[in-house]
Formats: C-alpha cells, sequence, structure tokens
C-alpha cells in the first residue's frame, strides 16, 4: 500500500489559524506582534523567502518589517541594525536571513541577537536550552517536523529514528527534539559509512541533506515514516531528497513542496507570538 502523504499545507493552515487568533488576542491585550527581518543582499532564494515570510505574518496580523542592507553593508552595518533591533522595545522577534555574505562571520551575528528575540532558535544559548530540555526558542524547520508528526497521532517514544544531516539548522535540532521526545536518535551525515544499512533501521527516517533523489526506496525500511526536509530544484521544479518511488514502501511521507516547508513558516509566527506573549508579561 503506498504511504500516506502527510499534507503539510492543511497542517500548516491550521497552525496558521491558531496564531491569528493569538495575534488578535495579544493585539485586544495592546500587543501587536512585531517581526524583524534582515536581509543582507540580493540573494534571489532569500527574498523569495523573506517574501513568504512577510505575506504570512500579514495574514495572521503580525507586524513584520524587513530590514534591508546592502551586499556590501560590511559587519558593521549589520552588527549596529542588530542592535537596534533588541533595543526596541517594540520589536518582538528578529530574524537574520541566511546565508550571509562571505565576508561577515554568521555565528558571531547570530550571537548578538537577544535571545529572548532569537525566533530562529539560532543563538548559544537557545541551542544550550534545547539541548538541556529547557524551554526556549526551537529552529523553525525541525519544529514543524515535530508538530507534523503530532499532527498525525505518530508516536516517537522508544522509536528508532535516523536523521540524515548535522547541520545547526536542521539536522542538530532534529535530532535533540526526537530525543527529548524519548526515540532512540542516530545522525548520518557525509562521513557515515554503510548509510542505508542504518536508514533501513528507522521507524522514523528524516532526509535534510540537500540532494534531489538522496534517498533511495532500498533505504527505507517497509512502513517507516520518511520526513523529507530537503528542497532542492531540478531543471527549475522543487523536488525534495527523498525519491517518489520511496511512497511504495514508505509508511508515511512528507511531499515537496506541500510538506515541510509549509510547517517552517507557520512554525516561526508560533515563535514570533511565543515572543510577544513572553514580553508582553
Ligand atoms: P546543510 O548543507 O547545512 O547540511 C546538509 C547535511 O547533509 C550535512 O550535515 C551533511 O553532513 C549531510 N550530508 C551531505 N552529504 C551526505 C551524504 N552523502 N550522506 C549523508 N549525509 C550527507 O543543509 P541544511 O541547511 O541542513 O539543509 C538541508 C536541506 O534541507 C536543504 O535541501 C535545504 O534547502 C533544506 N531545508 C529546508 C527547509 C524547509 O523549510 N523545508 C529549511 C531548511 C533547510
Amino acid at each position: 500500500m503506498p504511504a500516506m502523504i502527510m499534507d503539510g499545507r492543511a497542517v500548516a493552515g491550521r497552525i496558521k489559524e491558531e496564531a491569528a487568533a493569538r495575534a488578535q488576542r495579544l493585539a485586544g491585550a495592546g500587543i501587536i506582534p512585531h517581526l524583524a527581518v534582515v536581509l543582507v543582499g540580493e540573494d534571489p532564494a532569500s527574498q523569495v523567502y523573506v517574501r513568504n515570510k512577510e505575506n504570512a505574518c500579514r495574514k495572521a496580523g503580525i507586524r513584520s518589517t524587513v530590514i534591508r542592507l546592502p551586499e556590501d553593508c560590511g559587519q558593521d552595518a549589520l552588527v549596529r541594525t542588530i542592535c537596534e533591533l533588541n533595543a526596541d522595545e517594540g520589536v518582538h522577534g528578529i530574524l537574520v536571513q541566511l546565508p550571509l555574505p562571505e565576508d561577515m562571520d554568521e555565528q558571531a551575528i547570530l550571537r548578538l541577537i537577544d535571545p529572548d528575540k532569537d525566533v530562529d532558535g539560532f543563538h548559544p544559548m537557545n541551542v544550550g536550552r534545547l539541548a538541556s530540555g529547557q524551554s526556549g526558542f526551537v529552529p523553525c524547520t525541525p519544529l514543524g517536523v515535530m508538530r507534523m508528526l503530532e499532527a498525525y497521532d505518530i508516536a516517537v517514544e522508544g522509536k528508532h529514528a535516523v536523521v540524515i544531516g548535522r547541520s545547526h539548522i536542521v539536522g542538530k535540532p532534529m535530532a535533540m527534539l526526537l530525543l527529548n521526545e524519548s526515540a532512540t536518535v542516530t545522525v548520518c551525515h557525509s562521513k557515515t559509512k554503510n548509510l542505508a544499512e542504518i536508514t533501513r533501521q528507522a521507524d522514523i527516517l528524516v532526509a535534510a541533506v540537500g540532494r534531489a533523489g538522496f534517498v533511495t526506496a532500498d533505504m527505507v525500511k517497509p512502513g517507516a515514516v520518511v520526513v523529507d526536509v530537503g528542497i532542492n530544484r531540478v531543471d527549475g521544479v522543487l523536488t525534495g531528497d527523498v525519491t517518489p518511488e520511496a511512497a511504495q514502501k514508505a509508511g508515511y511521507l512528507t511531499p515537496v513542496p506541500g510538506g515541510v516547508g509549509q510547517m517552517t513558516i507557520a512554525m516561526l509566527l508560533h515563535n514570533t507570538l511565543d515572543a510577544a506573549q513572553r514580553r508582553g508579561k
């Protein structure tokens, strides 16, 4: 039987509706949730991502401001912008769109963001909070994956979860979230040997590699939950890391597009509202 296709649009739609209701309640209490997005340079993909975030905020009743800096603005200008946003009481969430120009120190920039406004969850303080099981901001994509599993009543406890990819943005926080929910977690990466042997043991397989068709059907355990985080463009067509044939083997599968990507923005709204709510207290 082919896999159940997990509908990211529908699940994210419900979260966005909840977000809009929450934003309205906050507005009623005199708090207009406000996300500031800093975009350096003119990378076309980044511009699309930022526009999507602006649109989602607008629809949910969250104020968003995009601060655009030229590619050659220099790190000092970016530092000044972040310091201003940190100090601005009316700004609840700050997001620096990545990647930054090569001459900038990404980690140093992320460390500058006030951890309580760090709605992307990339600040070391929030990374530490996640690792130590404390509440903080969690990166939107892996958080969205957890919400998707929840929406389909997929229990995580005691399952063997295999995450392919160890980035700070997806792989590592994904592994940590699954571990915090009592999965047995294996993290695979570019130096992993016998990858397919490991992925075939996965009850839950998360692919976050960035290579179209990387996960083939023979790498999937029959009935497994397969979460495709990858976003790749092949001849202009958006595709994930998992081959379509895997749907014949998996029990559940997230599509690309229409899967995890939808969840990411929904979780950004959720994190921004959390930030606004905490400030309001
Ligand atoms: P990344 O390049 O930082 O990390 C890729 C990971 O894949 C690395 O940890 C690397 O070790 C691993 N890898 C590479 N080759 C491998 C191999 N042969 N075997 C096993 N592992 C291998 O990328 P990222 O930022 O983590 O993103 C991964 C993918 O997810 C990309 O396609 C990206 O576009 C997508 N993404 C999607 C969303 C979303 O909202 N859906 C958000 C963030 C990233």
